[in-house]
């Protein structure tokens, strides 16, 4: 996986791009049906669970440190 630097980014950026995406479907869920992600793994306390929300957190503090280089509209800004 693992290439050069700019393969590297890609593949951190869709990473990112997609467990932000994972996150904000959760929230839609638990809003609408009061379900979430956690439950195919046992439940909110759960050790994967906690992992995949953990995942979702790094890849919010990513996207806020990365965005702004990696966007075509705040570019322009
Ligand atoms: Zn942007």
């Amino acid at each position: 996986m693992i290439k050069e630097g700019g393969e590297n980014m890609k593949g951190l950026h869709i990473l990112t791009f997609i467990l932000l995406v994972v996150g904000g479907l959760n929230w839609l869920l638990v809003g609408l049906f009061a379900w979430d992600i956690g439950e195919i793994f046992g439940g909110q306390s759960a050790m994967i669970s906690r992992v995949v929300y953990v995942l979702v957190g790094i890849a919010a503090i990513l996207e806020l440190f990365t965005h702004k280089s990696a966007c075509k509209q705040c570019d322009k800004m």
